[in-house]
């Protein structure tokens, strides 16, 4: 019985046994499990450490590139302000005259072999009241929804000025004839000699004793016969600015850049309210254009 019972109970303690091997094989499972789990504790807690700084470290970028942009615009932005308006004109000095002068003479000297054809274009680079339209694009000024006006001959521009109360007078009427003396306020000569300094047209002022006005202008257009009546116009209509008292502009598309290279060499808004801004009293001063 005992035996039974020691079988039995041996039987149970080995059961016992095995349970109990069972247990401690489960502890050790636990254990290892545990372990495991441990280790994956270990893994996520590095883990969230790793995200919690990679969420720090995106957060101070993010910061540090929003205050970043937010000076880049304001300095792009100040320099395309800049740039907008930074192109000038260069007004010199206005014209002496009383009121009863403003009826201008423009003598054109033809010394070179420039054929009539030519001095008809000549004449109307500065007798023209014709206003042109070009598009914004074609002249770097904006896009093609806008305009501007451009003018084709000084009498249009000096049109503009018959009813305003400027400081200094500026003539309002141009008178241009052939002629073979040298009186007249505005003297063109058109002569065949190369400048030297490799000028196609050149300007000499005779101005008063103060040096701050205008008396006389000489304008030479050199190797006349050999230019084409457009470019011919063009250098007269420039050179014209010149006579009245402007001096260049900074701006490659307009007809005052000191060497012509726009293919619309007309006279432009700028230029005209560069003169405005002369004869309003701004002499020797850099004006600056709108567009
Ligand atoms: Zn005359
Ligand atoms: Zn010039």
């Amino acid at each position: 019985m005992v035996y039974v019972h020691l079988d039995k109970q041996n039987g149970d303690s080995a059961a016992m046994g095995e349970k109990l091997d069972q247990i401690s094989n489960q502890i050790g499972l636990i254990n290892q499990k545990y372990e495991k789990l441990d280790s994956v504790l270990h893994r996520n807690t590095s883990c969230f450490f790793v995200l919690f700084c990679s969420i720090i470290v995106v957060f101070f970028v993010i910061i540090f590139s929003i205050s970043h942009s937010n000076i880049q615009p304001l300095e792009s932005g100040h320099f395309i302000t800049q740039s907008l308006i930074g192109d000038s004109i260069d007004t010199w000095l206005s014209w002496k005259l009383s009121d009863s002068e403003r009826i201008f003479h423009v003598h054109i000297i033809n010394h070179a072999k420039t054929s009539q054809k030519n001095i008809d274009l000549i004449k109307e680079s500065i007798m023209s009241e014709k206003i042109i339209e070009i598009n914004d694009l074609d002249t770097h000024k904006g896009t093609s929804k806008n305009s501007s006006k451009f003018y084709k001959g000084w009498q249009g521009v000096l049109n503009e000025f018959d009813s305003l109360e400027l400081r200094y007078n500026i003539p309002i009427r141009l008178h241009v004839h052939e002629s073979t003396s040298d009186d007249g306020d505005i003297l063109i000569l058109l002569v065949d000699e190369k400048n030297s300094e490799g000028y196609s047209g050149y300007t000499r002022s005779i101005i008063d004793e103060d040096k701050n006005q205008i008396l006389k202008s000489r304008i030479t257009i050199y190797e006349s016969s050999k230019l084409d009546g457009n470019r011919l116009a063009a250098i007269t209509r420039h050179e014209m600015g010149h006579a009245l008292g402007l001096q260049h502009s900074t701006d490659p598309d307009d007809l005052m850049y000191y060497k012509i290279t726009t293919t619309n060499p007309f006279i432009s808004e700028c230029d005209v309210s560069a003169l405005k801004s002369l004869y309003g009293g701004e002499t020797m001063s850099k004006f600056l254009c709108e567009k």
